[in-house]
Parts: structure tokens; C-alpha cells; sequence
């Protein structure tokens, strides 16, 4: 049967459910605006306080490199990944070095860090994604300055040849992998990662072979999840991926532009987590997580704006605030001092989300007083 939008489509070839998604991506427009940037420079360089492994406390270089993205994401991609933003199809390997060379330039050679990040919005080491000998240069050239470097990957291009070479020019590096959900449905209808929580497993049994340290990042409310189901998920998933892991460092979703989580924002059908589900989900997993080496790390990137994690807009900057000492404190006496009335509002929600059968959720899209909401037209 014909309709209108072709989602369905006219008697001829299917289209997929990913070209429709993409399809605001792929305009031209999009396009001439992702290849107007400057390929010899990184996306952003830029220091944060970090801890070494051992726990000492260190000033850590961030570089996010503009590659050719992720190879996932040429196929399909994950629902909330933003970073075909900063990606450009026609970047070289002459680029690449220009990009590292740039970076170290910017922060005269690393000076005063003793840990370097190297963001490439994709798998370092996936030869398709990155020269094979940019990976090779950066790794050497890290270890040689006495850097404890940190690289992504996903899951499934951790191979047993790949990984041993990365553990042979780069001993002990950490290798982060975006698991998001520890929990195969939400990975695959939730979240679309392309890798199940098997191979996650395997990825993280070769990095301990090679002794790698293992990072995993969770996502906090991933599409098509109420807040209350979020908040359950994501305490049972720290408490299980964190025996497995050196670092668990937890996001909570902000909205990138033009993918799918922002389609379904503009909508009004998503709102990013409240900050108090943050801080509540810390509370119930402290006692387990704390008998354990893992460090556990929450950042809510966007923390009080609309796209990020928020509150009502009055406590926001104070409990970010306290989420951000607690990741690198640990102490769970940070939350101690803290309230809000908005607080009340979130719990009636949680409560809701648990007892009514609202999948989506129960809550209102919109930060503000319920009552005014509820009147408005
Ligand atoms: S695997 Fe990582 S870089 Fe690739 S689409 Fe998913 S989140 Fe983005
Ligand atoms: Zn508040």
C-alpha cells in the first residue's frame, strides 16, 4: 500500500529505517557544514583535573580529532551519537598528523600533564577509521613522554592481534568502550550500539590479557525509557559492570544535534535526566561500588542546561556541582547538604513511572511549575 511520507514504501526497493534518519545529516547543507572546517586542526584541545591509575591527582589533555568517524556510524549508528558533527569524509593521513602536531603545539608539547586523552569519535585503533601509522606514532610517541594515555573503542573491533599491538606500544593504556546498557534489549532498540553485552564481556577479558585498563561508559536514560525505568536500570547496570572495570564513568544523556534523541526532544516526547536521579542512583549503588577498586565517575556534560541533565533551574548549578565533587572524591557526604523543592516534583514522577503503565514515562517535557504546565494551552 502507498503512503504519503514512503516510510512504508510504494511497491518498490524498502527504505530503511536508517537512511530516513540520516536523512537531515546527508543534506547538503549538513554536509558543506561539516567539510567547511579546517581538516589540519582538531576539533577542541583542552586540560581538565583528572587521577593518574594509582589515584594521584594529575592535569589530563583532552584532544578530540576531526577523523572520518565512526564506522558504525557509516552503517547505522548509535541513536544518541552526535559526533558525525565534527567528522569529515575526505580527512588525510597528512591531516591527521597536522591535527596531532597542532594539539601538541597548543599545549607546548603536553607541558605540566601526565595524562593525555586522544578522542577520534570512533575506535582509535580501527584501521579503516585511522591510519595505521597515525595509531602507531600517537601510541609510541605517548608512552614515550611518560603519558598514561587513554583511547576509545567499541566493542566488537577489539580483536585479539589489534589489542596485543596496542598493549605493545602503549603498555597499560586505558581503552574506553561506550557500553551504555548493560542489558541487550535496551543496546539494541534502545540505543542501536552494534555490539551486545557478549562481546563486551570478550573485549574486556583481551584487555586484562594484555593488561589494558578497562573504562566503560554507561549511558544515564537512553531513548524510549520513562525516568523511573532509567533510574533502576542504570543503578542494577553500575553494580554489575563495575567489578569488571578499572572506571565506569556514567553520562547522562545530553541532546546532541540532528540525531535521533533530538528529534524525539523537538518532539516534546524526550527530556534528559533530572539531576536528582543522578545523585539518587549514586546513593543506592555507593555501599556496593565502594567495596570495590573501580572509580566511578558521573559528568553530566551540559549539566543545568535544557539539552543536558536538569532540575529546575534554581538547584542545578549546587548539584552539579556535588555530583562532580563526588567523582572525584567518592564521598557520599556531598549530597548531604543539598535540596530543593523541585526535588518533590522528580520523586512524584519516579513514583509514577513504577506504578502506572506509562512505558514513555510520566513526566512533563517542560521544566517549570506543574500547575502553570498543566493550564498552559
Ligand atoms: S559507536 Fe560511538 S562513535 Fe560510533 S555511533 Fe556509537 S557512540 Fe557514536
Ligand atoms: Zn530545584
Amino acid at each position: 500500500m502507498a503512503n504519503s511520507s514512503g516510510i512504508l514504501g510504494d511497491g518498490t526497493k524498502a527504505v530503511k529505517i536508517h537512511h530516513l534518519i540520516k536523512a537531515p545529516e546527508n543534506t547538503p547543507e549538513s554536509v558543506s557544514f561539516r567539510e567547511s572546517w579546517d581538516a589540519s586542526k582538531p576539533v577542541t584541545v583542552y586540560k581538565t583535573p583528572e587521577n593518574l591509575p594509582d589515584g594521584t591527582p594529575c592535569t589530563a589533555v583532552t584532544v578530540i580529532l576531526r577523523t572520518k568517524g565512526c564506522a558504525w556510524w557509516w552503517k547505522s549508528g548509535c541513536t544518541f551519537c552526535g559526533y558525525f558533527n565534527d567528522v569529515r569524509d575526505d580527512v588525510s593521513i597528512e591531516d591527521m598528523f597536522s591535527q596531532w602536531e597542532d594539539a601538541k603545539e597548543q599545549t607546548n608539547g603536553f607541558e605540566g600533564c601526565d595524562m593525555v586523552k586522544v578522542y577520534t569519535s570512533g575506535t582509535f585503533f580501527e584501521d579503516r577509521e585511522n591510519p595505521p601509522e597515525w595509531q602507531e606514532a600517537v601510541l609510541k610517541e605517548t608512552f614515550e613522554m611518560g603519558l598514561h594515555l587513554v583511547i576509545e573503542a567499541q566493542a566488537q573491533m577489539c580483536t585479539p592481534e589489534k589489542i596485543a599491538w596496542v598493549a605493545s606500544h602503549h603498555p597499560g593504556c586505558t581503552v574506553a568502550i561506550g557500553l551504555e546498557a548493560y542489558d541487550d534489549k535496551v543496546l539494541r532498540f534502545h540505543v542501536n550500539k552494534g555490539f551486545t553485552t557478549r562481546q563486551w564481556h570478550k573485549a574486556v577479558e583481551m584487555l586484562k590479557e594484555n593488561n589494558l585498563r578497562v573504562k566503560t561508559y554507561l549511558l544515564f536514560k537512553p531513548p524510549f525509557m520513562s525516568e523511573g525505568s532509567a533510574l533502576e536500570c542504570t543503578t542494577s547496570w553500575l553494580i554489575d559492570v563495575a567489578p569488571y572495570s578499572d572506571e565506569v564513568s556514567i553520562n547522562p544523556m545530553n541532546i546532541q544535534r540532528r540525531t535521533v534523541v533530538d528529534r524525539l526532544f523537538r518532539n516534546k516526547e524526550y527530556r534528559p535526566p533530572w539531576l536528582w536521579s543522578l545523585v539518587e542512583m549514586i546513593t543506592r549503588a555507593h555501599s556496593e561500588i565502594s567495596k570495590l577498586d573501580s572509580r566511578v565517575i558521573v559528568h553530566p556534560t551540559a549539566g543545568g542546561k535544557l539539552r543536558g541533565s536538569h532540575n529546575c533551574g534554581e538547584c542545578d548549578r549546587d548539584v552539579v556541582a556535588a555530583i562532580e565533587r563526588y567523582s572525584v572524591s567518592g564521598d557520599i557526604d556531598e549530597f548531604a547538604t543539598i535540596d530543593c523543592q523541585c526535588k518533590e516534583t522528580w520523586r512524584a514522577e519516579i513514583i509514577n513511572d513504577s506504578t502506572l503503565p506509562t512505558p514513555l514515562g510520566s513526566g512533563s517535557f517542560r521544566r517549570g511549575n506543574p500547575i502553570e504546565l498543566a493550564r498552559a494551552p
